[in-house]
C-alpha cells in the first residue's frame, strides 16, 4: 500500500502537459466528446482554481463563465465547505440510508432544503447526480399514478432540446436529438412538445412567430402542451417536465407567458408539473429555485449541481405534497434508492454550501445587483454586427450569432461559427460554451460587477475576433 502511494506521489510532480494529455488519451473517455479528436489536440489540464478563476498545467489564468458545469455556484476555493467534507469524512465517511437507518447530515439537510424550497416541498429523495434524480423522476410519477389506480398515466412529456441528463431515462425526458440517435431512445411513453424559443421560431418576422409578439408566441408555445395531451388522450399522460430557463440547449429564455400557462393546462387536465432545476435552482435565477422567477407551483423539482456547488457530487428530488401524501399514506414500499442516497459527505458538504449562500445573501445578490447589471451588460451586446438575439435571467445568458442581424439569417452550419468563437475564447482565458451558433455563460454567483466588466470586456474582443476570421 505504501510502496503504491510513494509511486504515484513521486510521479506526479515530474509530469508535464504533453505527458498528461499521452496518458489521458490513452485511458480516459471523456464525456460527450468525441474521442480521436480529443486525442489529436490533447485535453486541456486545469490544475487549480479559486473564486471564479482556473489555472491551467500551462499556468495559465481563465475566468470560468460557466461555474465549471452549471454547478459552482459559490465559486472555488471556499474553506467552509472543504472542512465540512473534511470534518464528516473524519467522524463517519459513509453510511447508507437503506434498512431504516440515518445520518445526521442527511437528515439536517432534508430539514433545510424543506425550508428554503417552495412551501409544498416538505420532503426529498436524495441521489447523486442530476440523471438520477430524473431516473427518480419517471418511477416516482408513475407510482403515483400507479398507487391511485390510473396505471394507463404513463407518458411524460419533455421538450425538443430540453436537457434532463444523460442515463436512459434523463435523455429520455430530454429532448436532444444527437442523443435520441444513440442507443434507440427515448424509451417508451416519452414523447416531447417543441421548445418555447422565439428567435428559433422566426424571432417574429416567419414560421411560427410571424407577426406575433414574443408574449403571444409563448402562449402559442405552451399551447403545444395541450394539443399533445389532447392527441395521446389526457387520461394517458402522468406528468410534464422542463428546465425553467433551458440550459444546455443554450441558455433559452421563455416569454414571461409561457409558464404560467403550462401551469394552468397542466392544472386543467390534473398532470404532474415537474421542475427540473438542476440547474435554475440554488440562486441562479435570482430565487431559490427557477419556478419561483417563473411563477409555477410545480409537483417536484429535481436538483443537484448547486446544491452543493459542485465539490461534491449530489442530487435529488424535491417531492410536494400531492406526491408525497400518495406515496407515503398508500403507497407501501417504493422499490428504489442508491447506494449514495443522503451520503454524509455530500450532505455535510451541502449543509456548508447552503449555509455560505444564506451568510453572503447570494440569492439577493443575483436577484438585485449583479443578475441585473449581467443583463444589461448583455443588452449592450445587441450593437455587435454578429449578435442576432442576446437573453439572460439571472446569472446566466446566450448571445446567438448571426449571418445578418436584420434578418435573423443564421450562418451556414457549415461554418461552425459558434465553435470558431469558442475557440477565441479559450485562446483569450475565458470559458464560454457554445451551443451551435449561441454562446452562452453561467457564471459563478458570488461574481462582482468589476468581474462581469472584465467578463464582457472579453466576450466581445472574441465576438471581434470570430468577426475578423468570417471577413
Ligand atoms: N438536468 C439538467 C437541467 C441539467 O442541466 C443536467 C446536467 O447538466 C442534468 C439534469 C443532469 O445532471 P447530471 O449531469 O448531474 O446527471
Amino acid at each position: 500500500m505504501n510502496a503504491i502511494s510513494t509511486v504515484a506521489s513521486q510521479a506526479t510532480p515530474s509530469r508535464n502537459t504533453q505527458d498528461w494529455q499521452a496518458a489521458d488519451s490513452r485511458h480516459f473517455l471523456h464525456p460527450f466528446t468525441d474521442f480521436q479528436g480529443l486525442a489529436r489536440k490533447g485535453a486541456r489540464i486545469i490544475t487549480r482554481a479559486e473564486n471564479i478563476y482556473l489555472w491551467d498545467s500551462e499556468g495559465h489564468k481563465i475566468l470560468d463563465a460557466m461555474s465549471g458545469l452549471w454547478c459552482v455556484n459559490v465559486g472555488y476555493g471556499q474553506q467552509s465547505l472543504i472542512d465540512a467534507a473534511a470534518a464528516q469524512m473524519k467522524e463517519l465517511p459513509f453510511y447508507n440510508a437503506f434498512f431504516q437507518t440515518a445520518t445526521t447530515p442527511a437528515i439536517e439537510l432534508a430539514e433545510v432544503l424543506a425550508e428554503i424550497s417552495p412551501p409544498q416541498f416538505q420532503h426529498v429523495f436524495f441521489t447523486s447526480s442530476g440523471s438520477e434524480g430524473n431516473d427518480t423522476i419517471v418511477r416516482m410519477v408513475r407510482r403515483y399514478w400507479d398507487v391511485l389506480g390510473q396505471p394507463e398515466r404513463q407518458v411524460i412529456i419533455g421538450r425538443k432540446n430540453g436537457y434532463h441528463g444523460s442515463t436512459m431515462a434523463g435523455a429520455s425526458l430530454g429532448g436532444m436529438s444527437g442523443m435520441h440517435a444513440q442507443g434507440g431512445l427515448p424509451i417508451p411513453n416519452i414523447t416531447h412538445i417543441d421548445q418555447p424559443h422565439w428567435f428559433e421560431h422566426g424571432a417574429g418576422l416567419r414560421g411560427e412567430t410571424a407577426g406575433l409578439t414574443p408574449e403571444a408566441f409563448g402562449l402559442k408555445a405552451a399551447g403545444w402542451l395541450e394539443a399533445k395531451i389532447l392527441e395521446l388522450g389526457a387520461d394517458k399522460v402522468a406528468a410534464f417536465i422542463g428546465e425553467p430557463v433551458q440550459g444546455a440547449g443554450g441558455v433559452i429564455v421563455p416569454p414571461a407567458s409561457y409558464w404560467p400557462e403550462i401551469q394552468r393546462i397542466c392544472d386543467k387536465y390534473g398532470i404532474l408539473l415537474v421542475s427540473d432545476e438542476v440547474i435554475c435552482g440554488f440562486g441562479r435565477t435570482g430565487q431559490w429555485f427557477g419556478c419561483e422567477t417563473m411563477g409555477t407551483k410545480p409537483d417536484l423539482m429535481t436538483f443537484a449541481k448547486g446544491v452543493s456547488s459542485g465539490y461534491i457530487p449530489l442530487g435529488g428530488v424535491m417531492v410536494g405534497d400531492r406526491v408525497a401524501r400518495v406515496l407515503i399514506e398508500q403507497g407501501g414500499e417504493f422499490n428504489h434508492g442508491f447506494t449514495y442516497s443522503g451520503h454524509p459527505t455530500a450532505c455535510a458538504v451541502a449543509l456548508a454550501n447552503i449555509r455560505l449562500l444564506r451568510e453572503l445573501d447570494v440569492v439577493r445578490h443575483v436577484r438585485e445587483d449583479v443578475g441585473p447589471y449581467l443583463a444589461q451588460r448583455f443588452a449592450e451586446l445587441n450593437d455587435h454586427p454578429l449578435v442576432g438575439e442576446t437573453q439572460s435571467c439571472g446569472m446566466m445568458a446566450s448571445v446567438q450569432l448571426v449571418k445578418d442581424k436584420t434578418t435573423a439569417t443564421p450562418f451556414d452550419e457549415a461554418l461552425e461559427v459558434g465553435m470558431v468563437c469558442r475557440g477565441h475564447c479559450f485562446g483569450n482565458g475565458l470559458i464560454m460554451r457554445a451551443v451551435g451558433d449561441r454562446m452562452i455563460v453561467a457564471p459563478p454567483l458570488v461574481m462582482t460587477r468589476a468581474q462581469v466588466d472584465e467578463m464582457m470586456g472579453l466576450i466581445r474582443r472574441c465576438l471581434d475576433l470570430t468577426l475578423e476570421d468570417l471577413r
